[in-house]
């Protein structure tokens, strides 16, 4: 058998992924499953976007392009930064990778030494500390429950920085919970990283569209100019624009860094799909009337889930301010058993329970590093959140 890498050995496989190929296998099954474990939208790729990219396949934009984006979405995304986020950056401060995942992975990449430290806020995307320590460093988590909203707070950010640390992830709005940062915020933090030259700032913005109720959205070097020389701003089309599967990401941030991971690219994956590049122009410089009209959908579908999670014995959801996730607490069903015998003594159990006997799936908590609860995409057909909720409502008065 061959020996593997001790990096891989680290590392946990994606508990998102598995959770929807889990419900995929039981679909073909013929299982009526209702999957809320996917986080990609369910609206379809614009009409414009698409037309740009049969386009670029008809005019042979078909072949290798600079390993780090074509100049024409260079620019685009120079324009995004200035026209959403008010951040100047010129085309060689942009880096464009196959995902917003690879971009992070890249960064990390580039810059993390055996015994970095990368401080991740839990509940937390499932990817930062894996890739992290895929990268040579060790994550640090911080608890960040519903008692600070599911945010980082100025306290807690300063008792986790050590002389190690190297980066800050930050998610906003965030998968798993939806929570986003105020302004306000988000300047209380930068007050802490001003005293801490050594730590850098990856600010993972991938729902800056998606957020509701008027929220007012800010990246952080927008807010702290002083950080603009150690902060990724990290972005991409897949969530705002329905574009999971062309895989496109995008990130401003200090020449040096940006070069360091076009160096990686062109020695690792090369160029991104040119098709896409030129898809993302046309996204980046397009029409988003779109956005609003699908927000409009995705808060109430929000809405309509919450108050239904929150009418459900034991289980308590607060009110996200963006993305397309809820992440209820299910504190109040542990310890409970279900009507085929399973006892829930953990978010995982809740999880497995409730799609063996209920047929739901969802991703339980302990894979975003913050229990007992579990996440919810609402990024699915309005009809089929409606039945999920029916059956998550009959499974939990159902346990005893
Ligand atoms: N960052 C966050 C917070 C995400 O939720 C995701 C996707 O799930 C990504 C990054 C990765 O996006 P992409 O599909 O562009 O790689």
């Amino acid at each position: 058998e061959i020996a593997l890498s001790r990096a891989v050995e680290r590392v946990q496989p994606s508990a998102t992924i598995a959770v929807t190929t889990k419900a995929n296998e039981m679909k073909r099954q013929g299982i009526d499953v209702i999957g809320l474990g996917a986080g990609e939208p369910d609206f379809d790729t614009p009409e414009h976007v698409k037309e740009a990219a049969i386009k670029a396949i008809n005019d042979g934009k078909t072949k290798y392009t600079p390993a780090d984006g074509i100049p024409e979405l260079k620019e685009a995304i120079c324009a995004k930064f200035k026209r959403d986020n008010g951040l100047e950056y010129t085309p060689a401060q942009i880096n464009v990778s196959p995902g917003g995942k690879a971009v992070l992975y890249n960064a990390f990449m580039a810059t993390l030494n055996p015994g970095d430290e990368v401080i991740v806020p839990a509940p937390y995307w499932v990817s930062y500390p894996e890739m992290a320590r895929l990268a040579g460093g060790d994550p640090v988590f911080v608890q960040c429950g519903p008692n600070s909203n599911y945010k980082l707070s100025p306290e807690a950010l300063e008792q986790a920085i050590t002389p190690k640390t190297k980066w800050l992830v930050l998610n906003s709005p965030s998968n798993p919970t939806g929570a986003a940062y105020t302004k306000d915020e988000l300047r209380a933090l930068a007050d802490v990283l001003l005293k801490h030259p050594q730590v850098w700032v990856m600010t993972d913005d991938m729902y800056e569209h998606l957020v509701y109720d008027g929220f007012e959205y800010f990246t952080i070097a927008q807010v702290e100019p002083k950080l603009y020389d150690r902060t990724l701003t990290v972005n991409g089309v897949s969530k705002a624009y329905a574009m999971t599967g062309w895989r496109i990401g995008y990130a401003g941030g200090p020449e040096k860094l940006i070069a360091t991971m076009r160096k990686i690219m062109s020695q690792s994956t090369s160029n991104p799909c040119s098709i896409s590049q030129w898809a993302s122009v046309a996204a980046l410089n397009g029409d988003h009337s779109f956005l609003a009209e699908r927000n409009k959908v995705f808060k109430s579908r929000r809405d309509m889930v919450v108050d239904a999670l929150n009418a459900c014995e034991g289980l308590s959801c607060a009110t996200p301010e963006g993305a397309f996730y809820v992440y209820p607490s299910c504190s109040g069903v542990i310890g409970k058993s279900s009507p085929k015998g399973a006892l829930i003594s953990s978010d995982k159990d809740f999880a497995t329970a409730l799609l063996e006997e209920e047929q739901v799936a969802v991703v339980f908590g302990e894979a975003f590093g913050l229990s007992p609860a579990f996440r919810i995409s609402y990024a699915t057909s309005t009809e089929a959140l409606e039945e999920a909720m029916k059956r998550i409502k009959r499974f939990c008065e159902a346990l005893k």
